[in-house]
C-alpha cells in the first residue's frame, strides 16, 4: 500500500528543510511522543509516524526518492507502505540517537550451578556386578567459612553506596539532543547491590572456593561406556541461592580376557577340534558366575552359536538380563604326529568326497572381510 503521508508535515518542516532542521524537529517530537513519556491516547501512533518520517528523510537516497514520487522507498519497489513497520525497528532509530538502556539486574537472579562430568574406571567384572566406589572430584562450593556471603565471619555485606542497593545506576548522558537518562549495571557492585567491606580470608570475598570432595558412589550392575549416571546436586554451587548443578558419571570399562559385550549379552568363542565337533561332547564353559555344562551335539559346524539363557549383563533400564552366547570356533590342527596322521588318513579314506559345488553362503562370505 503506497503511503500518502506527508513526512514534512508530520515533522512540521518545509520541503527544503536542512539536515540540521530535520534533526532538531525529530528530537523535539520524538521526546514529546515517546511512549515512556507520553501516555496520552494516540501518542504511540504519533511516535511511529515521527520515526517513519525521520527514517526516510534522514537518508539522502530515500529522501530523494520520496521527493520524486511522494512515496516511501521499499524493498520491492515503490509500493511499500509502513503498515508492517515494527515498533521495535523504530525503537532502534530512537536508541541510535539517545543511547540504549542496558539491563543490569539479570545477574542477580538465582540460577543453577554448573554440571560436572567425571569418568570412573571399572573392570569388566565391576560393570557386570555393580560396584561401590569412592570418587574424588574437584568442584566449586560455597565457601565453608563465610557460607557464601564473601564477608569475614561476624560481618555482613553492606548496601552498595553507589546504587543504594539497586544494582543499577542511572546515568545522565549528554547527546546532541540534550540530556538523556540511561540505566546501567552498577560498576561498583557488578549489579549485586551489596559490597563487601571486610572480605572473608578463606575465599578472598568470592563466597566460593574450589574443593576436593570424596563421594561414595553405588554403581549399578550393567553399566556400559554409553551409560551416564546422574547424581543430583553434586555439581558446582548455584548462584544467588540457586541449586547446585549435577554430577554426571561415565565409565571406562577394561576389556575382559575372553568375553566381549554385545548390549546385554556376553559373547565368547569356544574352540573345538574336528573330532569334538563331529562326535559331539559336553564341556564346562566359563560364565561370569561359575561354569556351565554345555552339551555340543554331534555334527556341530564352525560358527554355530549356543545361547546360555540369562547369564549376560543385567539391563539397566529394563528388567531381566541378557544371555551368554557361545560361538563355536573349529580348530584345524597344524602339526600332526605319525599316529594322528595315520588315523586321519584312514578317516579321510572313509569319508565321502567332492559334494556338489554351490554358491558360497553368508557363513563363508563373512570371511572375505
Ligand atoms: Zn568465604
Ligand atoms: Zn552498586
Amino acid at each position: 500500500m503506497p503511503t500518502t503521508r506527508d513526512y514534512y508535515a508530520i515533522l512540521g518542516l518545509p520541503h527544503n528543510a536542512t539536515d540540521e532542521q530535520l534533526k532538531k524537529a525529530y528530537r523535539k517530537m520524538a521526546m514529546e511522543y515517546h511512549p515512556d513519556r507520553n501516555g496520552s491516547p494516540g501518542a504511540d501512533e504519533r511516535f511511529k509516524e515521527i520515526n517513519e518520517a525521520y527514517e526516510v528523510l534522514s537518508d539522502a537516497q530515500k529522501r530523494a526518492y520520496y521527493d520524486r514520487t511522494g512515496r516511501a522507498p521499499g524493498n520491492g519497489g515503490d509500493s511499500m507502505g509502513f503498515d508492517n513497520f515494527e515498533f521495535g525497528g523504530l525503537g532502534d532509530i530512537f536508541e541510535a540517537f539517545f543511547g540504549g538502556a542496558t539491563s543490569g539486574s539479570q545477574r542477580r537472579s538465582p540460577h543453577k550451578g554448573q554440571d560436572i562430568g567425571f569418568r570412573v574406571s571399572l573392570t569388566f567384572e565391576e560393570a557386570y556386578t555393580g560396584a561401590s566406589r569412592e570418587v574424588e572430584i574437584s568442584r566449586v562450593e560455597l565457601c565453608s567459612i563465610c557460607k557464601g556471603t564473601g564477608s569475614r565471619p561476624g560481618t555482613n555485606p553492606e548496601k552498595c553506596p553507589d546504587c543504594n542497593g539497586a544494582g543499577q545506576v542511572r546515568r545522565t548522558q549528554q547527546s546532541i539532543f540534550g540530556r538523556f537518562v540511561q540505566t546501567a549495571t552498577c560498576p561498583a557492585c557488578s549489579g549485586k547491590g551489596t559490597v563487601i567491606k571486610s572480605p572473608c580470608a578463606q575465599c578472598r570475598g568470592q563466597g566460593r572456593e574450589r574443593i576436593k570432595r570424596k563421594l561414595a558412589v553405588n554403581i549399578p550392575a550393567g553399566v556400559d561406556e554409553e551409560s551416564q549416571m546422574r547424581m543430583q546436586h553434586e555439581g558446582e554451587a548455584g548462584h544467588y541461592g540457586g541449586s547446585p548443578g549435577d554430577l554426571f558419571l561415565r565409565f571406562d570399562i577394561k576389556p575382559h580376557k575372553f568375553f566381549i559385550r554385545s548390549h546385554s549379552d556376553l559373547v565368547m568363542a569356544l574352540p573345538l577340534n574336528f573330532a569334538q565337533a563331529a562326535l559331539g561332547c559336553t564341556l564346562d564353559v566359563p560364565t561370569m558366575e561359575g561354569v556351565f555344562s554345555l552339551k555340543v551335539p554331534a555334527g556341530t559346524h564352525h560358527g554355530k552359536v549356543f545361547r546360555i539363557k540369562e547369564r549376560g549383563f543385567y539391563r539397566l533400564n529394563s528388567r531381566g538380563r541378557g544371555d551368554q552366547l557361545v560361538i563355536i570356533k573349529l580348530i584345524t590342527p597344524e602339526k600332526l604326529d605319525q599316529r594322528q596322521r595315520q588315523l586321519l588318513e584312514e578317516l579321510s579314506a572313509s569319508l565321502p568326497k567332492s559334494a556338489e559345488y554351490a554358491r558360497p553362503g553368508e557363513d563363508l562370505l563373512q570371511h572375505l572381510g
